[in-house]
């Protein structure tokens, strides 16, 4: 039994051309493999489709097939229908019915943010409220671009729907049609606070997490919150670019968080707790004394949180920090005179104690 080209396209043995016509257009644009990509159930549908119309649309075709519909041997058309021919009839009925529709329904834009958190913040994780103007959906009209009880969008006169126009001359080029600024449809009754557009320019906040670790320049997607789209097309995204600060004191590599711990000789020499700055604020660490410039002092645990396993450390690197005499004032001034004093007398004991500075004392010695 042959195909029944009245029940591929849903309607009666009688309908009129005009009946045919519609039911091929409504199933050809809900099968086409345009929107149905890799799908071979929709394919064979949309061929089905196309064969049959392209009997029930020829007068002496339709005829022939109505005569034979019931015998084992009715006519086919005699042809294959395979898909490039479906997709060709459609075009040579309809025009570029399809990219009229993909216009229609334009996808909004995506809103970019750069969010600015301190070091710490970036580290630890945090989350931040953002706030900021944009295009949201409008209120009055739930973002349709329409009027409670509009008529709807009509396809735009001046392009014909397809959104672009073409200049005079074989060779012009297509440009965007100012009328419907490239969308292929016009409201015939728009919402008054939009003008159409379904969106409004307003005040939005949205609540950002950064997780623990969050490096410079990572950016966060939130899929759907971007601008709305035109005529029902899907909302863009908001991209989040995260900004850390600069810490004056703390720098990441990796997991590991470094620092450089400025002492004055007495402390150095006689160590003791000491504060450093950590992302979670000052901890106080124990210097053992004598300790030297460049030597490291591992914090474990006070570097980067990681998601599984142990966080990273900090490390701590020591820095003797030389007087500077200057910041006293000239000699004479009574400040700098007790200073310079004491380390004559420093210097003394130096030289009368070798051991203090063994190292210093055994390249004097030799030289
Ligand atoms: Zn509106
Ligand atoms: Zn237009």
């Amino acid at each position: 039994m042959a195909q029944d080209h009245y029940a591929i396209l849903g309607v009666d043995a009688k309908a009129s051309a005009d009946e045919i016509k519609r039911a091929y257009r409504r199933l050809a644009l809900a099968t086409h493999p345009d929107r149905h990509p890799d799908d071979p159930v929709a394919e064979e549908r949309f061929r089905q489709i196309s064969a049959a119309y392209a009997i029930l649309s020829d007068p002496a075709k339709r005829a022939r097939y109505d005569t034979t519909r019931h015998l084992p041997e009715a006519f086919t058309g005699g042809q294959e229908m395979n898909l490039q021919t479906a997709k060709d009839l459609l075009s040579a009925v309809f025009g570029d019915v399809l990219g009229r529709q993909r216009r229609q329904r334009k996808r909004g834009r995506d809103i970019r943010y750069t969010l600015t958190v301190d070091f710490a913040e970036a580290v630890l994780g945090t989350e931040k409220e953002i706030v900021f103007e944009a295009l949201g959906a409008c209120s009055t009209c739930g973002g349709t671009g329409e009027k409670a009880g509009g008529r709807g969008p009509e396809t735009c006169g001046l392009c014909g729907g397809r959104g672009e126009i073409k200049g005079e001359g074989f060779f012009a080029p297509w440009t965007p049609c100012g009328r419907c600024s490239g969308m292929g449809l016009i409201h015939q009754d728009p919402c008054k606070d939009c003008r159409g557009r379904g969106a409004r320019r307003e005040s939005r906040s949205f609540r950002v997490r950064i997780p623990p670790g969050t490096e410079g320049g990572a950016q966060r997607v939130v899929k759907g919150q971007g601008e709305p789209g035109y005529f029902g097309g899907e909302p863009g995204n908001l991209l989040v670019t995260i900004n850390v600060r600069d810490d004056p004191w703390l720098r990441r590599d990796g997991h590991d968080i470094h620092c450089e711990l400025p002492l004055s000789l007495g402390e150095a020499a006689r160590g003791g707790k000491i504060p450093v700055p950590s992302v979670s604020g000052s901890v106080n660490v124990e210097i053992p004394p004598g300790v030297t410039t460049g030597a490291r002092l591992r914090l474990r645990g006070k570097g980067v949180p990681q998601e599984r396993g142990r966080p990273g450390d900090q490390i701590v690197t020591i820095a003797l920090e030389t007087p500077r005499l200057d910041a006293l004032g000239p000699r004479g001034g009574a400040a700098r005179d007790a200073y310079e004093a004491l380390l004559t007398e420093l210097e003394k004991l130096e030289t009368e104690h070798p051991k203090l500075l063994p190292r210093r004392a055994s390249q004097r010695d030799k030289g």
